[in-house]
């Protein structure tokens, strides 16, 4: 078992050496092929599994493979969304890791802090945003981000979110118009635990998706 299993381009793969990963995590080792072959995903994992690299290396290997082009101002290729700012700002850190040289540019916003400096970061271009709801909903808002070519969503710690009642700021971001259509973008959540109103969420977000629990 190793990340070589799937190929994943040469600088991510030098990237997860870098970090120290030398073997992957069961979470890694089932979401990863599943992501790499563009199937929707439902993964019940918990926090310390590896869940974070499992969804960051397909993505961003998608989007480095894909080749990411010039970082457009306002409008991410994909989106993660995460419950506070602490988890915010670990998958930045992390995204940061998984594309240093890649020239894919991953940017993170979150409540609570300067929005000024956030929108001049965004302005810089963003590729992969990692992003609280709240705090994307404002952005929205003030026409700072567009979603249109969001090919690649992930909710993270989606039973939290939910939790902390982010359901309804949740909706408008998946929901709105420009959005592409489940379908057509890929879309991942993770979860710890897996109710009712996540199956409810998986359903309407989600489009024939592959269940995974480890
Ligand atoms: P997470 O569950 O995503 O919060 O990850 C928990 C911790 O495990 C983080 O500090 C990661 O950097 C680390 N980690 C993730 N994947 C691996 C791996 N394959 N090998 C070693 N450490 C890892």
């Amino acid at each position: 078992e190793s990340f070589h299993d799937v190929d994943m381009g040469e600088i991510i793969m030098g990237n997860i050496t870098l970090s120290r990963y030398t073997r992957p995590t069961p979470v890694q080792k089932h979401a990863i092929p599943i992501i790499k072959s563009k199937r929707d995903l439902m993964a019940c994992a918990q926090t310390g599994s590896g869940k974070t690299a499992a969804f960051l290396l397909p993505v961003l290997s998608q989007i480095y493979t894909d080749g990411p082009g010039d970082a457009l101002q306002q409008y991410p290729l994909s989106l993660i969304l995460a419950p506070t700012r602490e988890l915010a700002l670990q998958i930045y850190d992390e995204a940061r890791k998984v594309a240093y040289r890649s020239r894919v540019r991953p940017c993170v916003v979150y409540g609570g802090a300067d929005i000024g400096q956030q929108i001049r970061d965004l302005e810089r271009g963003c590729h992969l945003l990692v992003a609280t709801p709240g705090r994307l909903v404002d952005m929205m808002e003030r026409g700072k981000i567009g979603l249109d070519y969001c090919n690649y969503l992930v909710l993270d710690e989606a039973d939290r979110m939910l939790d902390m009642g982010f359901e309804p700021q949740i909706r408008r971001i998946v929901e709105q118009d420009t959005m592409p259509p489940k379908g057509i973008r890929q879309t991942m959540m993770f979860s710890a635990t897996f109710p009712k109103e996540i199956q409810i969420l998986a359903r309407d977000f989600l489009e024939d998706y592959i269940f995974l629990a480890v």
